[in-house]
């Protein structure tokens, strides 16, 4: 697979352990945390809390893979504190498991391959990603038994309903974020990617095609689970007919079809049934940022804009803010005991129990603010 891509060497991380929960915290940010999971529970935001979170049961989930066109299954296990998001992939009679981070980048040309260090691959990884990230899961593995995962509608939706239709269940440790502290910015061939400090996760997404079709669209929000569910997660990928042939002719994307992909041909929309949301593009384009920035292995604290961006620059980007020890640190949202009781606005599976546990802390988190 063609590579235009810069592998991340993964120099500038503060630790190895990073990887797995390390070192480096700071301390003195319950206040940036305090009003930003408060903010997210008031706004009727399905789940985001003080605490690390996985899935309560197991998600198998079939479909097609969009570049080889053959059958591809995945299952979604839940997973222990601090193991973050992993891919395991049977090879040689070995398990072998890749983690869920930038530094794993193989190829992003037409999807984010990841790779162990012994070449074995997982692709397709974004709109799963989008999809875990998106509901704010801290800790799956993902057992892949084809190599890459499933394109499914080509958006983040199915998903979302199979995560939630399995719910989410809350975990005994402090969620963990990785604050942006100064700009981080890469510029080229007039398409450009920023990371910038922010009391919480935002996006500034915009695109600009020169078919009206298309033309120029510009997705701006916070993103917590609400918003992400019903403002980005249903909007599928999309392409122009003339590149789609191309890359059948050459063997690839060879599950591409209407079924996943909103197809331009000639200043019109093949689909039949149309769009989902009158600027899909713009907001797929946010749904792939959502997922290309989850490969930071844990929440970013950050506002995130964009100009013709896609995944090699936002993962460009990305790998720049790692690189530069100066521009980012930890931060855990301090554990909190159970005092208040507050409705948690949601129709979200999540775990009766822990959403009530969770939601006493962030209750006690802002009272401790305020
Ligand atoms: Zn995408």
């Amino acid at each position: 697979m063609s590579n235009s891509f810069d592998k991340f060497d993964g120099s500038g991380f503060k630790d190895d352990s990073e990887l797995n929960g390390g070192l480096d915290i700071n301390d003195a940010n319950d206040e940036i945390l305090s009003s930003y999971l408060n903010e997210s529970r008031t706004s009727g935001s399905p789940y985001l809390g003080a605490k690390q979170t996985t899935i309560r049961s197991s998600i198998r989930l079939d479909g097609v893979g969009v570049h080889s066109g053959a059958p591809v299954s995945i299952v979604l296990h839940p997973s222990e504190i601090n193991s973050g998001i992993r891919f395991s992939v049977t090879h040689s009679n070995k398990d072998i498991e890749i983690k869920a981070h930038c530094q794993f980048i193989d190829s992003l040309t037409l999807c984010t391959v990841l790779s162990s260090e012994c070449g074995v691959c997982v692709a397709t990884v974004e709109h799963l990603m989008a999809a875990l990230r998106g509901l704010s899961i801290d800790n799956v593995l993902v057992e892949i038994n084809n190599g890459e995962v499933p394109i499914m509608d080509g958006s983040a939706s199915p998903f979302v309903r199979a995560i939630e239709d399995a719910g989410i269940r809350e975990l005994d440790a402090p969620r963990r974020f990785i604050k942006v502290l100064k700009p981080v910015r890469v510029e080229e061939n007039g398409c450009w990617g920023e990371l910038l400090p922010y009391n919480g996760f935002r996006l500034e997404v915009e695109i600009d095609f020169e078919t009206p079709v298309i033309g120029r669209q510009k997705f701006t929000s916070d993103i917590n689970p609400g918003i992400f569910r019903e403002e980005l997660a249903r909007a599928r990928t999309f392409g122009f007919m003339a590149d789609v042939e191309q890359l059948w002719a050459a063997g690839r994307a060879l599950g591409a079809s209407l079924d996943n992909t909103v197809a331009i041909d000639d200043g019109k929309i093949l689909n039949s049934e149309g769009l989902r949301y009158s600027d899909e593009f713009v907001r797929h384009k946010a749904l792939d940022a959502v997922g290309d920035l989850a490969l930071s292995g844990y929440p970013l604290l950050c506002s995130y804009k964009s100009y013709r961006g896609g995944h090699a620059l936002n993962a460009k980007v990305l790998q720049r803010l790692l690189a530069d020890k100066d521009a980012w640190s930890y931060v855990d949202a301090p554990s909190m005991p159970s005092k208040a009781n507050v409705r948690y606005p949601t129709d979200l599976s999540v775990d009766q129990h822990s959403q009530d546990v969770g939601l006493m802390a962030v209750a006690h988190f802002a009272a401790d603010k305020n």
